[in-house]
C-alpha cells in the first residue's frame, strides 16, 4: 500500500567535499605520483567517475614500506606513549571536526546512506582513535607484561564496505602501540583513506608513520608479501584471507585475518516481536547488507514464524531505497557492478533451488547499482543462500522448534563471526550464547559496535581480535 505521506527529497549537499581529478600515493608524509598505471573510482549510485587514482606497484610499495621503517626506527617507536597519544587525540578531534566532509565523501564513493556514514561510521571512527589514544601511555596494563614492545611495520589491507571504519580499526591500535603502517584501501573506495592522509598532515603526524598505497589485489599482494613488514592485518574475503595465510606461512610475520560471515539471528517465541523486527532489519539491511557480521540467516521459532514474517514484510515495505546522500534513504547503492552481479547470481540460485523469493515493490534509480531488500522463505540448510555469504540485502529465513535445534542450525556453518538471540528470558540468552560458535553474540539487539569491545571470528571467519584491550595484542610483542 502506498504511504499516505511521501517524503520530500532531503539531499545532503556535496559542496563540502573537494574531490580532486587525480590522486597519488601517500608516502613519507607527502603525496607522490605512482610510477605506473592508475584506475578510476566511481560513484556507485550514479556511475559517475569521481577521480583517477594511482595504482601502486611493487616499487611504490617498497618505497612506502621503507618510509614506514625509517619513521619506526627514528621516531615513532622511540616516542613516549603519552606523546603518541597526543597525535591520536589530535587525529580523533580533526575527524570529528571534519565529520560531515568525511561522511559525504564516504557516501559518494561507497554508496552507503548518509545517515549511516554520518551517524554510525564517522562517529565510531573518531571513537576508535579516542579509545586507542587512551591506551598509548598505559600499555603496561594491556596484559602483555611490564614493558610491551611494538612489532615494527604493519601492512594493512582493508575492504570497501566500511572504508574509513576499517582504516580506524587498523591504524588506531597500531599507532597507539608504537608501530608504523602501510595501508591499502579497497580499489572501489580509496577516497576517504586519501582524505585521512590529509588529516595526518593536518595533525602534523611525523612523516612515514602512516602511508597509504592505493591499488587492487596486486598492490595488496605486494604489500603482504614484502619482506620488510612485521605484521599483516587483513579484512576481506575468506578466499583472499586464505591466500594471504599461505603467503606469510613460514615467515615470522604476525597475522590477523577478519574474514566473511553467515550469521544466524535467532528469534524465540517469547521475543518482543516488533523489537525483533527492527533488529532483523538492522541486521541484514544496514549498509545494504555489505556487512561481514550481517544477520543473513534468520532462524525463527516455528510457532511465531507466520506472525513475524507478516510484520517483517510490512516493515520492509517502508524501507526507502535510493540516493545515498538523501537523509531519508535507508538502503543506498550496491558498491560495484561485480558485487551486484554476485548478489543477483546467488539470489537466482536461491529461487532455482526452490526457496520463495519476496521483495517489496520498490523503484530504483536508472543509473547505478541497486538491489531491493529481499527475503527468501522455505530455505533449507542445504541451499546455497543459507550457506554462502551473499554480502547484500538478502535475508534467508529458516525455522526451528526447540532451542537445541536453533543452536545446531546456527552453528551449521563454516563461518563463526557473529550471531543474535531474541528472547525475553535472560537465562536462555546466556545458555544459547554460550553454545553459539561465534565471536560476537548480540542479545535483543544487532550490529552494535563499540571500540572497547573486541570483534573477530572463529573458523573461516578468521583469527585475531580488533577492538578493546584484545585489539592491542595484535600489535605488541
Ligand atoms: P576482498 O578479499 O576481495 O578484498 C579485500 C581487500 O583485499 C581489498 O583491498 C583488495 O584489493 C585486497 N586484495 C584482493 N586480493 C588480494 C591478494 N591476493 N592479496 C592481498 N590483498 C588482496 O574482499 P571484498 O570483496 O573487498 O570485501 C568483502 C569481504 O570482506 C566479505 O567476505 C566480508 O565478509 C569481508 N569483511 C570482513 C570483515 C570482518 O571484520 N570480518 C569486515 C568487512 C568485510
Amino acid at each position: 500500500m502506498p504511504s499516505p505521506f511521501e517524503y520530500a527529497p532531503a539531499p545532503e549537499s556535496r559542496s563540502i567535499v573537494d574531490i580532486k581529478p587525480s590522486y597519488g600515493l601517500f608516502i613519507g608524509g607527502a603525496f607522490v605520483d605512482g610510477r605506473g598505471k592508475s584506475f578510476k573510482t566511481i560513484n556507485p549510485a550514479t556511475e559517475e567517475v569521481l577521480a583517477e587514482v594511482a595504482e601502486a606497484d611493487e616499487v611504490d610499495v617498497d618505497a612506502a614500506v621503507k618510509a614506514a621503517r625509517r619513521a619506526y626506527d627514528k621516531v615513532w617507536s622511540r616516542m613516549p606513549g603519552r606523546e603518541r597519544a597526543k597525535y591520536l587525540y589530535r587525529i580523533a578531534r580533526i575527524i570529528q571536526e571534519r565529520g560531515r566532509e568525511l561522511a559525504v565523501l564516504e557516501s559518494i564513493d561507497n554508496g552507503k546512506p548518509i545517515k549511516e556514514s554520518r551517524d554510525v561510521d564517522v562517529p565510531t571512527v573518531a571513537a576508535h582513535f579516542f579509545y586507542y589514544a587512551g591506551w598509548a601511555d598505559k600499555l603496561e596494563y594491556a596484559g602483555r607484561g611490564p614493558n610491551p614492545r611494538p612489532l615494527g611495520v604493519a601492512g594493512q589491507v582493508i575492504p570497501w564496505n566500511f572504508p574509513l571504519l576499517m582504516l580506524a580499526w587498523k591504524i588506531a591500535p597500531a599507532l597507539a602501540c608504537g608501530n608504523t603502517v602501510v595501508l591499502k584501501p579497497a580499489e572501489t573506495t580509496p577516497l576517504t583513506a586519501l582524505l585521512f592522509a590529509g588529516i595526518c598532515q593536518q595533525a602534523d603526524l611525523p612523516p612515514g608513520v602512516v602511508n597509504i598505497v592505493t591499488g587492487a589485489g596486486g598492490t595488496g599482494q605486494a604489500l603482504v608479501g614484502h619482506p620488510g613488514i612485521d605484521k599483516v592485518a587483513f579484512t576481506g574475503s575468506t578466499e583472499v584471507g586464505k591466500a594471504i595465510a599461505r603467503t606469510v606461512a613460514g615467515t615470522d610475520k604476525k597475522v590477523t585475518l577478519e574474514l566473511g560471515g553467515k550469521a544466524a539471528n535467532i528469534v524465540f517465541d517469547d521475543a518482543p516481536l516488533d523489537q525483533a523486527v527492527e533488529g532483523i532489519v538492522t541486521g541484514i539491511f544496514f549498509n545494504q547488507g555489505h556487512v561481514c557480521c550481517a544477520g543473513s540467516r534468520l532462524l525463527v521459532q516455528e510457532s511465531i514464524a507466520e506472525e513475524l514474517l507478516g510484520k517483517l514484510k510490512r516493515r520492509m515495505s517502508t524501507l526507502r531505497v535510493g540516493d545515498p546522500l538523501d537523509k531519508n534513504t535507508d538502503i543506498g547503492a550496491i558498491n560495484s557492478a561485480e558485487q551486484l552481479a554476485r548478489i543477483r547470481e546467488l539470489s537466482d540460485i536461491g529461487e532455482a533451488e526452490g526457496a520463495g523469493r519476496w521483495s517489496p515493490e520498490c523503484e530504483v534509480p536508472q543509473h547505478g547499482f541497486w538491489f531491493p531488500p529481499t527475503l527468501f522463505t522455505g530455505v533449507s540448510q542445504a541451499h546455497r543462500i543459507a550457506r554462502e555469504e551473499i554480502f547484500g540485502p538478502v535475508l534467508s529465513v529458516l525455522t526451528f522448534r526447540t532451542p537445541s535445534e536453533a543452536v545446531e542450525k546456527a552453528n551449521n556453518t563454516p563461518y563463526g563471526l557473529s550471531a543474535g538471540v531474541w528472547t525475553e528470558k535472560g537465562s536462555r540468552i546466556l545458555k544459547v550464547a554460550s553454545e553459539l560458535r561465534a565471536g560476537v553474540v548480540w542479545a535483543n539487539t544487532f550490529n552494535k559496535f563499540d571500540p572497547t569491545s573486541p570483534f573477530g571470528g572463529y573458523q573461516e571467519s578468521g583469527y585475531g581480535r580488533e577492538g578493546g584491550r584484545h585489539g592491542l595484542e595484535a600489535y605488541l610483542k
